[in-house]
């Protein structure tokens, strides 16, 4: 079985962690309501893209 040949080095690791995030990428806020929405997707809580009413016409 393969074994690390150096112990990593905390520069190395700290790197690595970098990409360890606790948020979800790609949530913006709603320029009509202000939630949490995805990006590019019609915001779920008032049906609205691009500043226009989209779902409850
Ligand atoms: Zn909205």
């Amino acid at each position: 079985m393969a074994v690390p040949f150096r112990r990593t080095s905390k520069t190395a690791k700290r790197k690595r962690r970098t990409h360890f995030k606790l948020e979800i990428p790609g949530m913006v806020a709603c320029p009509n309501c202000g939630e949490m929405k995805l990006a590019h997707r019609v915001c779920k809580e008032c049906g609205t893209y691009k500043g226009k009413d989209v779902v409850n016409k």
